[in-house]
């Protein structure tokens, strides 16, 4: 389902969308008081002719961060143009004509992932709006902590909201600011946004791209030519033909001109910054380097980590693919086991945890990964996964190498025990879905039916990413998943839990 609009209808949405939307977006916002959460991919580019196909390529190298639609606006000088639809990038950007219709040397794009409801077209980024001094476009990967508190508030004094996304919010501060640039409507606009956001705006005037003020959500900046590009990861810009120019800076807001004229923001001061760190577990692909360091590298050296931490006697390593392969390695090299592909992934399945419903979650586990029976028979194995959320794949996955008639199976996570849910747009579920959160080890590897389980140490995890551990200079990282210490206020999720106590700064 794809569909266009132009500004020239001045409208946030077609009504095709809306009739789209009214078809696939069943659990409005409000309607049970849960706020999306989104994990995504953000690219956009100035400067550059076939703004709108690069942004294409570029979203395709983002394809990871977010599977179920994707958008992309592109800026000809005159107008704003938009298509967007329900899937992969190669799927909804499928003939080159299209490109025929986003005109212009400025394009941004978006790839979404959302959870429950919400994955109407009236939510595919970037959103557009025509705002008083001209149209405004947003792409946003993150998650606004306090989005239904300001969109209450923003409702009551008459705004109208168009989709249910979080990033909506947005829009509609920076409409109702009294500030006289666009420049400073928009900074106002995010000192009353809480969480995490890396942003690509698109005015008539250039292009805007910032980062929240802990730089809780990655984005990078890259040059082709005389055009800059912004991305979510360094793989877009390889993919793209672009050199990594640096990160944008937790936040900075970065303008570019339409004549390539750079000037960096600092509307926030300086903090230090907590950068996700579960984007170098699980979230980034492992070509990209962030804050300076190969998720490659990082991960294979989680691997080593946990094979000092937690060795075991075995026959081989064999990691569940695709996302327990570096550690795998950094584990098989550190403990001498040798490294065996022991499962083999079917690779026209998408991540099991993009289904919303656990029925289906379970089915695609088994269309994902199949047993290489000839390797494992009679062996002992220690198995490597980058996390255990809710341990469905675990489970799934230590029956599968019982069944191909594997000995013992030790499975060993590259990662600490995820015990609190995400707030800054990584999609996990509530609190009491997680296995860590209402288990102890034991009851774990008994849960998951392994020999023995162990989860590599937060400090383990510090070290792997190039620190002296969490503590050696306050921690470095947002690592709330695994610590339950959020570096920012959560106003919706505490107006809602009011007697919960959240570990908070
Ligand atoms: P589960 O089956 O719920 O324990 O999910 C664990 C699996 O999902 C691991 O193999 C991870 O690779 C993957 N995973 C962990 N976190 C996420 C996430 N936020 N989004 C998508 N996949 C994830």
């Amino acid at each position: 389902m794809t569909s266009i609009y132009h500004t020239p209808a001045r409208a946030l949405i077609s009504d095709a969308d809306t009739a789209a939307d009214t078809a696939v977006d069943n659990a409005p916002w409000d309607a049970d008081g849960d706020a999306l959460h989104e994990e995504c991919g953000i690219f956009g580019v100035i400067g550059a002719r076939s703004a709108a196909s690069m942004a294409a390529l570029g979203l395709h190298a983002l394809q990871h961060r977010g599977q179920e639609a994707v958008g992309i606006t592109s800026f000809d000088g005159t107008e704003f143009f938009s298509y967007r639809g329900i899937g992969h990038v190669a799927h909804v950007f499928n003939n080159q004509d299209i490109f025929a219709d986003l005109p212009g040397m400025m394009a941004s794009g978006h790839v979404r992932y959302s959870t429950t409801g919400g994955s109407g077209l009236r939510n595919i980024q970037p959103l557009f709006a025509d705002l008083a001094d001209g149209g405004f476009s947003i792409a946003h990967n993150g998650n606004i902590s306090n989005a239904m508190t300001l969109k209450r508030n923003l409702v009551q004094k008459g705004s109208i909201f168009q989709s249910t996304s979080d990033t909506e919010v947005i829009i509609h501060l920076v409409a109702t600011s009294r500030y006289p640039t666009l420049l400073d409507r928009f900074v106002d606009a995010l000192r009353l946004v809480e969480g995490a956001y890396s942003l690509i705006c698109m005015t008539q005037h250039g292009m805007i791209a910032c980062r929240d003020p802990l730089g809780i959500r990655p984005l990078v900046m890259g040059r082709i030519g005389d055009a800059v590009v912004f991305a979510s990861e360094t793989v877009a810009l390889d993919v793209v033909g672009a050199d990594f120019e640096r990160e944008v800076e937790p936040g900075e807001l970065v303008q570019v001109d339409h004549n390539g004229v750079i000037s960096s923001h600092r509307p926030f001061g300086r903090q230090p910054a907590r950068p996700c760190i579960f984007e170098q577990v699980y979230f980034s692909r492992p070509d990209s380097i962030m804050g300076g360091q190969s998720v490659y590298q990082a991960r294979r050296q989680i691997g080593v980590e946990l094979a000092k931490e937690a060795p075991t006697a075995a026959d081989i390593v064999v990691p569940v693919p695709d996302s327990g392969v570096p550690a795998a390695i950094g584990y098989a090299v550190q403990s001498g086991i040798p490294f065996e592909l022991g499962i083999i992934r079917s690779h026209y399945v998408g991540r099991t945890f993009i289904q919303p419903s656990d029925g289906k979650r379970h089915a695609d586990v088994k269309r994902k990964h199949n047993a290489n029976r000839a390797l494992v028979e009679g062996k002992r194995i220690v198995l490597i996964d980058d996390s255990i959320v809710r341990g469905t794949t675990s489970m799934k996955i230590v029956q599968m190498m019982r069944d191909a008639g594997a000995a013992e199976v030790h499975m060993r996570i590259a990662s600490p025990p995820t015990e609190n849910s995400c707030f800054y747009g990584v999609d996990t579920p509530e609190r009491d879905k997680l296995l860590a959160a209402r288990m102890d080890l034991a009851a774990m590897a008994d849960y998951i039916q392994a020999d023995s389980l162990a989860f590599v140490s937060i400090d383990g995890l510090y070290r792997a990413v190039g620190e002296k551990g969490r503590k050696a200079k306050c921690p470095q990282f947002c690592d709330a998943c695994f610590t339950g210490e959020y570096p920012t206020r959560l106003t919706d999720y505490c107006a809602e839990h009011p007697t919960e106590l959240l570990g908070e700064i």
